[in-house]
């Protein structure tokens, strides 16, 4: 007998049609023989419904208070949906994070799972029940409830299929699976029968919004075979693994991210220790930095680039601005109207023309790259937003996908 942890999205259980669509794929599920824990986020909107409550009663509510206002989100589908499994006469339990011992760190509204008490998921299984739990969140030692951040649903799944050494993890959503690039964006785009955790790390980190990146990092870490699949389609989506066929197929998508300013730091003192004192404030103030550029120092000076998110770029300036006084930097500039576009694939390690290809369609179109990365697999470029569109097409076309 199999294990199968099934995660089900807001918009899948959105209403009560929904809600029993949902409920047939699972007891379907559970007739064919396999014990079958199901996790569930919010219904639709619910969570962002819960979070304007909040604002009309305060600006800043504690981040405890606020945890516990939206915890009860996936309280409500979860006991809907076993209401609705009851009714179609299958035995069926549903628990919260905190009855299933979902143990997270002290830490409130974007808490880190550490460890799931597994007894009581075991004990409703052996009795033969379909369990469903409410995702997104977990219990910390102090016993206050605490959430995931955002999307953490996908991730709640992941760590009981780990915890239990599931045979599989699917996560049912409203798209079919994971595309070579948005398919809103590129009429053409493909959907992919498989993909590796590392793969679909750079595509959730870079933009492809159909993963909680940290679900996909846990998968990798503890082998959990997951599956991204439509709840609306009854037909195979996406399989993640550690390895898959690559065949013709040297890249996997390309990604757009509009998320993103970029900052320099123009005209300053091209001696040793000025990156290290740069970076070392903006890490201070937690600001991720992206890609980072510097040019080659002309008159003992060099200007410093890089980018940020673009709602930190702000702050990042902010930061920044006593260094650049005592540096006698000649400005910090930002362009924030930038977008970062990307392709991902395990072959760009070995495919030494694939970097040319992509820069090559950007020429054809004449979109100009104002910084471009590179990782063993990944290759992002930062261009004019406006563009950002049409240069994931024209990629998207150069690979032949
Ligand atoms: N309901 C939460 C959210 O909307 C968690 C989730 O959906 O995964 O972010
Ligand atoms: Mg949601």
């Amino acid at each position: 007998m199999s294990i199968i942890v099934q995660k089900f999205g807001g918009s899948s259980v959105a209403d009560a049609e929904r809600l029993f669509r949902v409920a047939k794929i699972v007891t379907d599920t559970y007739s064919a023989g396999n014990s079958v824990v199901v996790v569930v986020s919010a219904q639709g909107d619910t969570t962002d419904d819960l979070i304007a409550k909040a604002a009309e009663i305060s600006q800043n509510p504690s981040k405890r208070e606020l945890d516990v206002l939206l915890s009860a989100g996936e309280q409500i589908s979860m006991s809907l949906l076993a209401m609705a499994i009851e009714k179609m006469g299958f035995p069926v339990i549903s628990l919260t994070g905190w009855q299933v011992g979902v143990q997270t760190d002290a830490s409130h509204s974007c808490s880190k799972i550490r460890r799931i008490d597994k007894e009581r998921l075991e004990s409703e299984l052996d009795k033969r029940k379909i369990v469903i739990v409410a995702g997104f969140q977990g219990i910390n030692r102090y016993d206050d409830i605490t959430t995931l951040g955002r999307g953490g649903s996908d991730t709640s799944a992941v760590a009981i299929a780990a915890a239990l050494h599931a045979d599989l993890c699917q996560i049912y959503t409203d798209v079919d699976g994971i595309y070579t690039a948005d398919p809103r964006i590129v009429k053409d785009a493909k959907k992919l029968d498989e993909i590796t955790y590392d793969e679909m790390l750079e595509l959730a980190n870079l933009g492809a919004n159909v993963l909680h990146s940290r679900s996909v990092e846990m998968a990798k870490k503890y082998s959990v075979k997951l599956e991204v699949r439509s709840s609306f389609e009854n037909k195979p989506g996406t399989i993640l693994k550690e390895v898959v066929k690559v065949e013709r197929m040297l890249i996997r998508g390309v990604t757009r991210d509009n998320n993103t300013a970029r900052i320099s730091l123009v005209e300053i003192p091209d001696v040793p220790g000025i990156a290290f004192k740069i970076f070392s404030i903006l890490a201070k103030k937690n600001i991720n930095v992206d890609i980072i550029l510097q040019s080659i120092g002309r008159n003992n000076t060099k200007d410093i680039s890089f980018t940020v998110a673009h709602d930190q770029k702000d702050e990042a300036i902010e930061a920044l601005r006593e260094v650049a006084e005592l540096f006698k930097a000649k400005e910090i500039t930002c362009d924030d109207s930038v977008a970062k576009v990307s392709i991902v694939g395990a072959g760009i390690e070995t495919h030494p023309g694939i970097a040319a290809k992509m820069f090559e369609a950007l020429a054809d179109a004449d979109i100009n790259i104002k910084m471009i990365a590179t990782s063993e697999i990944k290759i992002s470029v930062l261009i004019d937003r406006d563009k950002a569109e049409r240069a994931v097409q024209v990629i998207h076309d150069a690979f032949d996908f």
